[in-house]
């Protein structure tokens, strides 16, 4: 099932396919090591749709602690996907896992995203950023004063 978020002026799908890809680097087993990559999607109105996250590749470093990504292959991809998509689907933020149950950023992780923002190759005045912990999962947005987290919104209840 897809996750859906709620930030000001827009709600965010996280795509059930998004989730099935990043699940994979999930860190159950101590000796794996972080994993991430980028998010892309669609943004049309309100509505943000994370449709596509970027997979490790043999350019990126890291370990069970730390993931960092290469900034050349990322640029690749989306370069690849906005032109594939005639300038739909867009670069949207970064992903990556922590060996915790309920992860939440660290010092590293908010300097990394907020650096990011100040690339500033972005269409919006925000930057998203996902982290896959091993039972939740971190959804949260970098504007240009702070690191804010996203509410998920249930759409359906478990009872
Ligand atoms: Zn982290």
């Amino acid at each position: 099932m897809s996750m859906y978020f709620d930030i000001p002026g827009y709600q965010i799908e996280l795509d059930e396919r998004v989730l099935k890809v990043i699940d994979c680097f999930r860190q159950t087993r101590p000796q794996m090591h972080e994993a991430g990559g980028i998010l892309l999607g669609e943004i049309y109105g309100t509505t943000i749709h994370i449709t596509k996250a970027s997979t490790p590749n043999s350019f990126d470093r890291s370990s069970r602690f730390h993931f960092e990504r290469d900034r050349a292959a990322a640029q690749v991809i989306v370069d690849f996907e906005f032109l594939n998509s005639d300038g739909h689907v867009i670069y949207l933020g970064e992903w990556h896992t922590h060996p915790e149950d309920d992860p939440t950023p660290s010092g590293r992780d908010r300097q990394m995203i907020r650096s990011q923002l100040e690339l500033g190759k972005l269409n919006e005045a925000f930057i998203l950023m996902l982290i896959h912990g091993r039972k939740t999962t971190y959804l949260g947005y970098q504007t240009k004063t702070n690191l804010v987290r996203a509410n998920e919104i249930k759409l359906f209840s478990d009872q």
